[in-house]
């Protein structure tokens, strides 16, 4: 199943996508599913049901937050979780409480995680694809391939209808609640993909490939 992880509505103040366009346009490029993940709220509860949708999208919750030391998906009982923690507080939350998070665009020039928060194995889930990062910051987690033993997930980032989709994670297991989403993602049940054209949105560096288990080049 494919899931654009990474989607901003106008519960973000930076996004005028509504959620109804976001459903659609995940529906339209041919997704299984989206995660909601507007900035430091999960208030999308107010106005959808999670879970399947009308035209057989999945929606799923969750929120990225904001920490000074980086910014993470979070998905979880996150509902009443309050803004403004410190990245270690919010990270011995969502392990508590069963969740995850995801380091989100780790190497973006502005925001980047901290690195030591992955490296020492307190973030074991990255953002390897993120549709706002440029192709360079997108290859630079290529280090953290060998030696660190991480699960990786893509999404677009999307703040507009046309982003929904561009990047993706495929998971190899059904995914329709959002325990499910944590589940396969504790498991490594899934890996990134760009469905982008050549070109977009990675305008200032060459192309990139990632190699599958099987060799072949998921572009
Ligand atoms: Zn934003
Ligand atoms: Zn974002």
């Amino acid at each position: 199943m494919i899931f654009d992880m990474h989607v901003h509505t106008t519960f973000s103040p930076c996004s005028r996508m509504r959620v109804d366009e976001a459903v659609a346009a995940a529906g339209q490029s041919g997704l299984d599913g989206i995660c909601i993940t507007d900035h430091d709220t999960m208030n999308i509860r107010l106005v959808l049901t999670e879970g399947v949708q009308e035209n057989g999208v999945v929606v799923i919750f969750g929120m990225e937050y904001t920490t000074s030391r980086g910014d993470f998906l979070v998905f979880g009982p996150f509902e009443a979780l309050d803004p403004g923690l410190s990245a270690d507080r919010l990270l011995q939350i969502v392990d508590r409480s069963g969740g995850i998070a995801i380091a989100a665009h780790p190497f973006r020039k502005e925001r980047p995680v901290d690195a030591r928060i992955v490296e020492d194995g307190r973030c074991r889930v990255i953002e390897s694809l993120n549709g706002r990062n440029t192709a360079r910051e997108n290859a630079a987690v290529q280090p953290w391939r060998n030696g660190y033993d991480l699960t990786e997930c893509g999404g677009s980032d999307a703040h507009t209808i046309e982003e929904v989709g561009r990047f993706v994670t495929r998971f190899f297991v059904p995914v329709r609640t959002r325990s499910d989403l944590i589940a396969a993602l504790k498991n490594r049940l899934c890996r990134p993909e760009d469905r982008t054209d050549e070109g977009l949105y990675v305008p200032d560096s060459r192309p990139y490939f990632i190699q599958a288990e099987s060799g072949a080049s998921l572009r």
